[in-house]
C-alpha cells in the first residue's frame, strides 16, 4: 500500500537523493509500524524525535494504514536531554557514553572533559547494546547498523569521520558546554582522578617533572599521575576555541 513520507532537516542526510526535502509516495507492506518503515528508508529510530501522522503525533509502535501522511522530525540540534524524550521510553538523568570500536581518539577527549565514557577496541555490537541499556549509556557510533537494533534506546550517529569535529558534534548535540569537568577522569581507563600530593607520587617523577610542577592528580583505578604541563595547556585552547564556536 501506498503512503506519503516527508523528512525534516538533518534526517534528510540519510534518505537517497531523489527523497530529500520533498514529499514523496512510498510503498509499504500492510500493517508494518512507523519506526520499521522508517528504518527501511535508511533512517536510524533514535534520530527521529517526532513523528506526525495526519497531523497527530505518534510513537514508533503505529500501525500505517493506506494513504497516511508522515511527517518526521529529527532532535533539535542543540537540546537539554531531559527535553528530547518524546519518543523515548525514559529519559537519561546523567549523561554516560558508549563507544564503538572506532572511536578511541573520541574516547579521550570525552574523558579529558569528564565525561563517563566506555570505549574498549574489542566490543562487539551486542556487546554494547547490552551495557548501553543496563548502564543507561549513550551509543555513539559511525556504524548506523546498531543504532536500528530494538534494544538502542539512546544513541547518536557522528556526521563526521574527525574526532575534533566528533566532539564539537556532540558537545553540541547533548548541550554538554556547561557540563564539561578538566581533569576530573582518567583519558587511558575512565576511572575518576583526584588530586594527590607531591610527596606520594615523587618516586615515581621524572626528574623534570618533579622540578617543574607542584600540583599533581592520580586515577583512582589504573593510578596513572598526572599534572597540569603542556599538554593540559593545550587542551585548555582546544576547549576554549570549541566554547567560542
Ligand atoms: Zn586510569
Amino acid at each position: 500500500m501506498q503512503v506519503t513520507f516527508r523528512f525534516y532537516e538533518e534526517l534528510n542526510d540519510f534518505l537517497s537523493k531523489q527523497y530529500r526535502k520533498v514529499r514523496f509516495q512510498h510503498t509499504v507492506a500492510t500493517n508494518s509500524s512507523v519506526k520499521d518503515a522508517i528504518e527501511s528508508l535508511g533512517i536510524p529510530h533514535t534520530e527521529v524525535d517526532l513523528i506526525l501522522v495526519n497531523a497527530n503525533s505518534v510513537d514508533f509502535s503505529y500501525n500505517l494504514k493506506k494513504d497516511d501522511d508522515i511527517t518526521v522530525y529529527p532532535k533539535f540540534e542543540s537540546i537539554d536531554i531531559s527535553s528530547l524524550t518524546r519518543l523515548r521510553p525514559f529519559p537519561l538523568r546523567e549523561i554516560k557514553f558508549i563507544l564503538d570500536v572506532h572511536l578511541g581518539k573520541l574516547s579521550k577527549y570525552l574523558r579529558l572533559l569528564g565525561f563517563d565514557t566506555i570505549y574498549k577496541n574489542n566490543l562487539d555490537d551486542p556487546e554494547i547494546i547490552d551495557v548501553a541499556k543496563n548502564e543507561k549509556r549513550i551509543i555513539l557510533t559511525r556504524d548506523l547498523g546498531i543504532l536500528k537494533h530494538n534494544k538502542v534506546t539512546h544513541g547518536y550517529w557522528l556526521h563526521s569521520q574527525d574526532s575534533k569535529k566528533q566532539l564539537k558534534e556532540v558537545i553540541q548535540r547533548f548541550d554538554l558546554k556547561d557540563k564539561i569537568k578538566l581533569f576530573t577522569r582518567c583519558i587511558v581507563c575512565n576511572g575518576e582522578i583526584n588530586i594527590v600530593e607531591k610527596s606520594i607520587v615523587i618516586s615515581k617523577l621524572l626528574p623534570k617533572t618533579k622540578e617543574n610542577y607542584n600540583k599533581f592528580y592520580q586515577c583512582n583505578k589504573c593510578d596513572k599521575i598526572y599534572w597540569e604541563g603542556s599538554h593540559y595547556q593545550n587542551m585548555l585552547l582546544f576547549i576554549k576555541k570549541l566554547a567560542i564556536q
